[in-house]
């Protein structure tokens, strides 16, 4: 459940009224002062109106967000404008596997999606199970795998868990490079091959990811950097930035590192998890990405954790997962005029 609330840039408290009676006019009203991306509270006492409001978003191509009650009235989010297009869209639902090990991590970002921090529960995937998710997803023809924690590197049998899943698929790690050294011969014994590191590094300089990381968290993440690359591994960077001109900073940053397009990745900060501001992403606006978790099938990495995104409790076998997800999309009717993914997380 979202336990942090949405702060939107117009807020309309509708008390007791329904669209017929005067809240399409205000609405109309809060859009003629809103921009793309804008997001538009609405707070009423009238429950019928969460259905008129999902209708008139699908035909108006804006999007309903988030929803929430307390004490007898319920407040939606509407994102204004539909998301823009993301270039990744081809990628055929299934080719990417998503696996979240362990949720616990080492640090507590302010800005975590799936609320990890050194206090949040283990909810381990285990060995176990992720050898057999790695077994039916070579089978399923599964073209990559991406592992992602919390802090995977907390998992004292993460040097496993990683070359069961690189025999299925080029595998790529998520990490914050914190705990290489806690962890080097878990690491040295990894696949230059068939495993990539992708490490966060939010900002050129350590002010700003310290912000959002914590203090020294920029240093250590970069010498996590230069100790992957020393082992000879593939290091992508992934900075995850609050607007455009941080992530145009970044990027002039890695061109005078020389790093290649396809070791970046540039993302913006997801309203989910702990975040307070961010681009608000309904599950209309992400292309399927099936993630397996301890508790299940997820819809996108993005979310792997939110009842929103939830597609099947059952994990096994992975190939009613896989079917899940294409079922759940190819319900969803107004995906092929309005699909769009504004969130790439790898
Ligand atoms: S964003 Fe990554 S490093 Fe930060 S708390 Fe979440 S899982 Fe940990």
């Amino acid at each position: 459940m979202r336990v942090v609330r949405i702060k939107a840039n117009i807020e309309i408290d509708a008390g007791d009224k329904t669209f017929a009676a005067g809240l399409l006019a205000d609405l109309i009203a809060a859009l003629r002062r809103s921009g793309p991306g804008d997001l538009l509270a609405i707070t009423s006492t009238e429950g019928s109106v969460g259905a008129d409001l999902e209708a008139w978003c699908r035909f108006t191509h804006n999007t309903l967000v988030d929803s929430g009650s307390n004490a007898g009235r319920t407040r939606w989010v509407i994102r204004c404008g539909a998301a823009p297009a993301n270039s990744d869209l081809k990628r055929p639902i299934g080719s990417r596997l998503w696996l979240y090990t362990n949720f616990d991590c080492n640090l507590s970002c302010d800005y975590c999606c799936v609320r990890s921090s050194p206090t949040a529960s283990r909810r381990a995937l285990s060995l176990a199970r992720v050898q057999r998710i790695a077994d039916e997803a070579a089978q399923l023809r599964v073209s990559e795998i991406f592992v992602t924690g919390g802090e995977p590197f907390l998992l004292v049998d993460i040097a496993e868990i990683l070359a069961a899943c690189a025999v299925a698929a080029p595998t790529t790690v998520l990490t914050n490079g914190m705990l290489f050294v806690g962890r080097s011969e878990a690491l040295r014994a990894l696949s230059r091959d068939r495993v990539t590191l992708q490490i966060s590094l939010d900002s050129p300089t350590p002010e700003r990811h310290d912000h959002h990381r914590g203090r020294g968290t920029w240093a250590r993440a970069w010498a996590g950097v230069q100790l992957a690359r020393g082992e000879g591994f593939r290091v992508r960077l992934a900075a995850t930035v609050s607007t455009e001109a941080e992530a145009e900073e970044f990027r002039r940053f890695l061109d005078a590192q020389h790093i290649a397009d396809e070791d970046r990745v540039i993302r913006r900060i997801a309203l989910r998890g702990f975040a307070a501001e961010g681009v608000a992403l309904a599950r209309a606006d992400l292309m399927p990405e099936v993630t397996i978790t301890a508790e299940g099938v997820y819809w996108h990495p993005v979310g792997a954790e939110d009842a929103d995104l939830l597609v099947a409790r059952e994990i096994f076998p992975l190939a009613e997962s896989f079917a899940a997800v294409r079922r759940a999309f190819y319900r969803d009717g107004d995906h092929s005029r309005r699909l769009a993914s504004i969130f790439n997380c790898a």
